[in-house]
């Protein structure tokens, strides 16, 4: 739009041109207005003054008070991008930092990816215009790799840092190591990390830089590096923690603003949460004043279910009521619809808000008034002793339960639902635990190698992980080949592994089936287990989906019937994209789906992500050969691929996994539920009441030995 804009036209408009015009400054008028009204707005010149005078600083302040969207334009108009520098603000989730780029361009008034830009595992949309650039904390980590001094960034905020998800609690460590190593003229035989000529000899980086690996290791040891101002960014009012680690660094706190919120808590312990979210939706809508509902749940199974479910419902509702509009929010949803929340609901309507808890503190979505609470969400959970990592839902903490409350205040007195009783919020844990804590360390150790750190134990972690899970996950990367005996990324294996943005066994998994003459089922196997569940099957309509699924099903297992799917959605759009335009082809495709029980939310997300790894495959030189129908070498290679996860049949019809030793059943979800094969293998393991194992496939017992030698040994 601001293309098309010239300045001094002064010819007439076209009606509907003038239309548009008049819509679009009305727009521009109203965020400038909002931003002005926002908390930091007020700040911004002292703010600027702190980041100026100290390379370290601790920002902390409320949700919702601008701190993501406002400074790194405060930075920008401050000249912290002259010379082509680059402000980098890091996100844990994903979507936060998709909506917010978007945000944060519109208010610019500039498209997204020029000034302003994104970049996301699997999607990133910024160019060599970008200056201020939104991307995960996961994403930075890997952008180390390449460039270790971290060196086209003048200022790295560290967002959400009060999340401490292992990557940020990484990039923290790393941080401070290049900040440092950025503040002082560099040596000639002084290098950031111990072992970082080994990267930079890394083939990768060769092709990176176009084979001029030695120019680019030269101009690193005669530069000096401008220095890197560090800011970190927490909605909990604790800073200390932050500020110890970072030698007592400066804080400043942000006045918010927050209107009371009356909470309100259930009698009695629900046995259904769902349910009980539904009822209170609903109560809400037809006994209270206007304003928006937000829900928190577990994950995108949930969301959508009560989607459904509240769908479903509102054709009971008495004529002439207010009616709902049923948006929803996850890392999976595809961008465009994550917008949508932040869309104020059409006139007549009550809009509902299924969030999972990016919606927490992350992204702050306008309008809500009522917030429900079921007091519960998913978290990683690892047990080194068992290597048992594992996504579980647990009861949030009570820090998570006061921020969810929170959102119900922030433009006026509101309404909080705990769908739990009192006395449960007394007995919640103050604070979560971090994730460094509660999960297996392989991909984090395998970056941290790549990156030149070889003493693991001895990184500077502002929290440390367990002796037990480092050695667990050490253990983990050597028998995957990543590691050589004394410990250091093997090559080519282990610097292919670190090169992959995916979990270490699946990376394998990919460099594996590229000898086994299989990648090209490789990938869609990477890609559909990378999304939530692409079959679904609504408690009403049991039978016909597993009717449906039968037409992909494979004896074999899930591995295979996953490809099966695949390929049959692949005929179809290629089959139907030869007769129709791509609009028809989308509601084709969606109908297929629909017919078939897959969520084409997740099938499409998948065939994104396959698109995303073939490229990199593609570029690493992998053999990019298809088995055909030749499913045995397949199978074979998931055998040689997933032996960590292999399980044997008991007596009683149970599996005993051999790694770990736990006792497992195979999900009623599985092809084989019933069939029950002597051995198998599995990539997800389930805890509810019992343990239970996902994406199953049938293997011969004897190809663990033969294929996984360096783990397994034949007795008898
Ligand atoms: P903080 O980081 O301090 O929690 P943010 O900078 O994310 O705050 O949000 C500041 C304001 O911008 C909030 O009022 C929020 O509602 C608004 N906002 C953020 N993202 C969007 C969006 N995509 N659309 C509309 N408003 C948004
Ligand atoms: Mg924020």
């Amino acid at each position: 739009v601001q293309r098309n804009h010239r300045p001094g036209y002064t010819g007439k408009l076209s009606n509907g041109k003038q239309n548009r015009r008049t819509e679009f400054s009305a727009r521009r008028q109203k965020i400038a207005q909002q931003r002005k009204s926002l908390p930091i707005a007020s700040v911004e010149k002292r703010l600027i003054e702190e980041v100026q005078k100290n390379d370290i600083l601790i920002i902390v302040g409320e949700t919702g008070s601008g701190k993501t969207t406002q400074i790194p334009q405060f930075l920008f108009g401050a000249g912290f991008c002259r010379d082509g520098k680059v402000i980098g603000i890091t996100q844990p989730r994903r979507v936060a930092a998709v909506t917010v780029a978007k945000r944060v361009a519109e208010e610019c008034g500039v498209e997204l990816g020029q000034k302003v830009g994104y970049s996301v595992r699997f999607d990133d949309t910024t160019s060599g215009s970008t200056r201020i650039k939104y991307m995960t904390d996961g994403l930075l980590l890997r952008e180390a790799l390449l460039d270790p001094y971290l060196s086209k960034y003048s200022v790295i905020i560290v967002d959400e840092a009060h999340e401490r998800t292992v990557h940020t609690d990484v990039l923290l460590g790393l941080l401070k190591n290049v900040q440092s190593a950025r503040s002082k003229p560099v040596a000639d035989d002084q290098s950031l990390n111990s072992g970082r000529k080994n990267v930079i000899a890394g083939m990768s980086l060769e092709k990176e830089y176009g084979g001029q690996s030695s120019g680019f290791l030269k101009k690193d040891h005669h530069e000096k590096y401008a220095p890197l101002k560090l800011i970190i960014m927490s909605a909990s009012l604790d800073a200390r923690t932050f500020s110890e680690y970072f030698g007592g660094a400066k804080s400043v706190h942000i006045q918010g603003r927050q209107f009371p919120v009356d909470i309100f808590y259930t009698c009695h312990p629900e046995e259904d949460y769902l349910d009980a979210s539904l009822i209170t939706i609903f109560q809400i809508h037809l006994k209270e004043g206007p304003g928006d509902i937000l829900v928190f749940l577990t994950g995108q199974e949930e969301i959508e279910s009560v989607e459904k479910l509240i769908n479903d419902r509102l054709t009971q509702l008495p004529e002439g009521s207010q009616k709902l509009q049923v948006v929803p929010i996850f890392a999976a949803l595809p961008s465009e619809q994550q917008l949508l929340v932040f869309a104020p609901a059409p006139s007549g309507f009550r809009k509902v808000i299924l969030a999972t808890n990016i919606a927490e503190t992350s992204v702050t979505i306008p309008g809500i008034k009522y917030v429900i609470d079921p007091g519960f969400v998913k978290a990683r959970s690892y047990d080194p002793g068992k290597d048992m990592e594992s996504l579980i839902i647990v009861p949030t903490s009570k820090s998570q339960a006061l921020q969810r409350s929170g959102r119900a205040g922030r433009e006026g007195p509101g309404k909080c639902f705990r769908l739990y009783p009192e006395s449960e919020f007394e007995k919640l844990e103050d604070s979560t635990k971090p994730e460094i804590k509660r999960c297996n360390l392989s991909n984090v150790i395998l970056q941290l190698k790549a990156l030149g750190v070889d003493d693991i134990l001895g990184f500077d972690f502002i929290e440390k992980p367990s002796r037990a899970a480092i050695i667990k996950s050490l253990e983990q990367l050597f028998s995957l080949g990543a590691l050589t005996d004394d410990c250091r990324l093997s090559d080519p294996v282990g610097h292919q592994m670190a090169r992959l943005p995916l979990d270490p066994v699946y990376s394998k998994a990919l460099i594996l089936a590229s000898q086994f003459n299989c990648l090209e089922e490789m990938l869609i196997t990477v890609a559909m287990l990378s999304v939530e569940s692409i079959f679904y099957a609504p408690r009403e309509k049991q039978a016909e989906a597993r009717t449906a699924i039968k037409c992909f099903s494979s004896p074999e297992g899930d591995h295979i019937t996953l490809i099966n799917a695949y390929r049959a959605s692949n005929d179809f759009l290629e089959k139907r994209s030869a007769e129709m335009g791509k609009p028809k082809i989308e509601k084709a495709f969606r109908k297929w789906c629909k017919e078939n029980f897959i969520s084409s939310r997740s099938l499409k997300h998948a065939r994104d992500i396959h698109r995303q790894i073939r490229g990199h495959a593609e570029q690493m030189g992998l053999n990019l050969a298809s088995c055909g129908d030749d499913m045995l070498q397949y199978r074979r290679c998931l055998a040689a691929s997933f032996f960590l996860n292999a399980a044997v049949k008991q007596p009683e019809g149970t599996y005993r996994a051999l790694a770990s030793g736990l006792v497992v059943q195979i999900h009623p979800s599985s092809v084989l539920f019933r069939q029950k094969p002597e051995c198998i293998i599995f990539n997800e393991l389930v805890q509810t009441n019992s343990k239970y194992v996902r994406n199953v496939s049938r293997i011969d017992y004897l190809w663990l030995t033969e294929l996984a030698p360096q783990y397994y040994a034949v007795k008898n």
